[in-house]
């Protein structure tokens, strides 16, 4: 597998978003295809890949899983964002702060992407909380929806709880299109 790995294409794909959001988790789950048993704080960056085929051609998905800390960021932001195919933007539905805290993550997207357009994402995760009553406190689809609009992103909700195959289960045109442009 390994040596199949190093031939294909690959898609590198940078995770980014406050701490404790899910990025770890989603990481694991898109590339594990589980909910990870437990999970320790990412310090600077961790990544992961994983092999898929699409329409017939194998690729070499590498997902950049990052942590939030200023100093380990500092550094290393400019390398994170070298040859970046895609970049996902994660909070957590059932905390304002971190969707309120995404401005900031544009804006170092910005900085350190001058030139090119990044097709991004934003991800609401935790969607499995949303109904739980112990969590009234939450991020309406409507404000993710606007603040989507107005950064040219595409928007979905996830849980790293649940497969994700069906979450994105008829989405795929949205998802080209970004890339077309
Ligand atoms: P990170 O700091 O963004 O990498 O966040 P982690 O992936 O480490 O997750 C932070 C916490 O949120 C952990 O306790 C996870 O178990 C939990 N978590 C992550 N994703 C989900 C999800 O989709 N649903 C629920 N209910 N909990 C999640
Ligand atoms: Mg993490």
């Amino acid at each position: 597998v390994s040596s199949l790995l190093s031939r294909c294409r690959t898609f590198k794909v940078l995770v980014i978003g406050d701490s404790g959001v899910g990025k770890t988790c989603l990481t694991h789950r898109l590339c594990a295809g589980e909910f990870p048993r437990r999970t320790e704080a990412t310090i600077g960056v961790d990544f992961r890949e994983r092999a898929l085929e699409i329409d017939g051609e194998k690729i070499k998905l590498q997902l950049w899983d990052t942590a939030g800390q200023e100093r380990f960021r500092k550094s290393l932001v400019q390398h994170y964002y070298r040859n970046v195919h895609a970049v996902l933007f994660v909070y957590d539905v059932t905390c304002p702060a971190s969707f309120n805290g995404l401005g900031a993550w544009v804006e170092e997207c910005r900085q350190n992407s001058l030139g090119h357009e990044i097709p991004r994402f934003l991800i609401g995760n935790k969607s499995d909380l949303r109904n739980a009553s112990s969590t009234s406190c939450q991020v309406s689809q409507e404000l993710a929806m606007n603040f989507a609009k107005t950064h040219a992103m595409v928007f979905f909700e996830t849980s790293a709880k649940n497969p994700l195959k069906k979450q994105l289960n008829g989405r795929r045109g949205e998802v080209e299109e970004m890339f077309q442009q």
